[in-house]
């Protein structure tokens, strides 16, 4: 091989060195984590934050950070997979030189924050009520003053957590600044590619061209809730939609879980993929696919080696939700796998959750496809025409709780010593359009959602994921004549354009190389909000 007739470049040779130990702790570190999530075990639970720490501490070196440095300025690297590989390992060891004890600091307020997250309940009339009871109440009670008790309840938890929240985010702060960045947002942002300017107009504009439509979900909502729960509109107030935040679609659900009742939830997933040419069923047996006591409630995919072994996480019901959430995880895997096999190990990756997102978000909507669904479940209904409004309004909806979520966490970030319920409710009303209910004025509303505290500046990928997701329909109907996903020709798009590159490109150029141009809202609009 011509690479070992020649002399290595230092670089090269430190890759040979690193990459192996990387790979190593990887590896212990997802097969911990697949072990907590499946069983709960606080032996697990220990070993990965172990791990999690060593992997961390082999990125902690400030010495090999600036040679890394060094290199990126050596204009004898030319090969492009090197040249990114640099660019990975840049961004990778600048979170991590962070002084040690700033790390620490956060790790430990985290976990603090995360126990307090963990073992919250209100106390609704005597009784004390967790998550799921909440959401429940909020699903299925018709009487408003019991809805308004659970959802303020729901909000109990944010005066609790709001100073250990602004102490997070001072630390955080810190830590960015100790990096030459104005706060944590700009960092987190930076560090993923994502150019924070960009993202705060975009989703702007993004809003005003998709108000029309959300307008006319607001006016349906209105009227089935004002009729269900008896009251004038100006009444309803946020407990009228069903969980905390009005983020998900509060109409209909219950109609299309009748669908799949007596389906095979596991069975139809592999079938969606066998149609674009793709065998899930090694990552089904490697998954973990029923609930069980002590196991995570909700789902994820893990890929545990970078090589053959990808498992998802599932709590499998017969919910036209969980068709969607296997869609989902099940194309995180397909993705994970679809890599080219030569790439080097740092590359065997996404470049960012959103390519990621969007083939996840891609093939879970297809459950609310009137025309997809009877392929799906092998039977047609009538009920499956309401399938496509229910997307339609959960894009719409969804979105605009992104735009909260988004200017909020800037706002946070940039001036922590502000108002903060008031410009929380204030990004409700503007993109929500949910008035705040009297008595909220001194309420900690904005620290009841987990993400700000444990999963910061990270929902924004979501929602450009769903954009990314509608531009590849619209790539597959210019080719093929049909936005379906799952048909051969699909499956060999998305395996050479989208997978196989892998983390070869950033995520933005990934994007203009699978759909032709950069990330852009008009399929999305197009589907969605005309
Ligand atoms: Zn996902």
């Amino acid at each position: 091989m011509a690479i070992s007739r020649r002399q290595l470049h230092g670089f090269e040779q430190f890759l040979k060195d690193f990459v192996p130990q990387v790979a190593r702790k990887s590896k212990q570190l997802n097969q911990a984590v697949w072990l907590l999530e499946t069983t709960g075990s606080p032996d697990a639970a220990d070993l990965k934050a172990e791990l999690e720490t060593e992997l961390r501490m082999l990125y902690n070196d400030k010495k090999t950070y600036e040679q890394l440095l060094e290199w990126d300025k050596d204009k004898s690297i030319k090969n492009p997979l090197l040249k990114r590989q640099l660019n990975i390992l840049i961004r990778s060891f600048k979170s991590n030189i962070i002084a040690p004890k700033l790390l620490r600091e956060i790790a430990e307020k985290e976990s603090a924050l995360s126990q307090t997250y963990t073992n919250f309940r209100p106390k609704v009339d005597g009784k004390y009520l967790t998550d799921n009871d909440i959401r429940d109440i909020l699903k299925h009670e018709n009487d408003p003053k019991k809805r308004q008790k659970a959802w303020e309840a729901s909000k109990e938890i944010g005066d609790q957590l709001a100073p250990q929240i602004l102490e997070l985010v001072a630390l955080r702060n810190k830590a960015a600044k100790s990096l030459g960045y104005s706060d944590f947002f700009q960092m987190q942002l930076d560090l993923q590619e994502v150019d924070g300017k960009w993202l705060l107009k975009f989703f702007d504009e993004l809003a005003t061209q998709s108000d029309q439509a959300y307008q006319e979900v607001l006016k349906t909502i209105e009227k089935e809730q004002t009729k269900r729960f008896k009251v004038k509109s100006d009444a309803l107030g946020p407990w009228a939609w069903s969980e905390p935040f009005c983020q998900e679609d509060p109409l209909g659900g219950k109609e299309l879980d009748s669908l799949v009742k007596e389906i095979d939830l596991a069975v139809a997933g592999t079938k969606f993929f066998q149609k674009m040419g793709i065998d899930v069923k090694g990552i089904l047996e490697k998954s973990d696919n029923y609930e069980r006591e002590g196991k995570n409630q909700h789902a994820f995919c893990i890929n545990i080696d970078r090589d053959k072994d990808v498992r998802t996480l599932n709590n499998i019901k017969p919910t036209i939700k969980w068709l969607e959430t296997i869609l989902h995880e099940l194309g995180h895997a397909v993705y994970e796998l679809g890599f080219d096999p030569k790439l080097p190990w740092l590359l065997r990756d996404p470049p960012h959750m959103i390519p990621t997102e969007a083939m996840a978000l891609v093939s879970g909507r297809q459950a609310y496809r009137a025309k997809i669904l009877p392929s799906l479940i092998g039977k047609k209904s009538p009920l499956m025409d309401q399938a496509d409004e229910s997307l339609k309004r959960r894009q719409l909806i969804f979105s605009r709780w992104v735009f909260v979520m988004t200017a909020f966490e800037s706002e946070l970030y940039r001036k922590p010593k502000q108002d903060l319920n008031a410009l929380w409710w204030k990004l409700v009303e503007k993109f929500q359009q949910v008035r705040p209910p009297s008595g909220r004025e001194h309420k900690n509303d904005w620290a009841s959602k987990y993400h700000l505290g444990l999963a910061p500046v990270y929902y924004f990928s979501y929602l450009i994921g769903e954009l990314f997701a509608s531009s590849i329909e619209e790539s597959l109907q210019k080719q093929n004549g049909s936005i379906e996903i799952a048909t051969e020709k699909g499956g060999q798009f998305l395996q050479q354009k989208l997978f196989a590159p892998g983390n070869s490109l950033s995520w933005n150029k990934l994007i203009e190389s699978v759909t032709g141009k950069p990330i852009t809202s008009e399929a999305w609009i197009k589907q969605f909000a005309k």
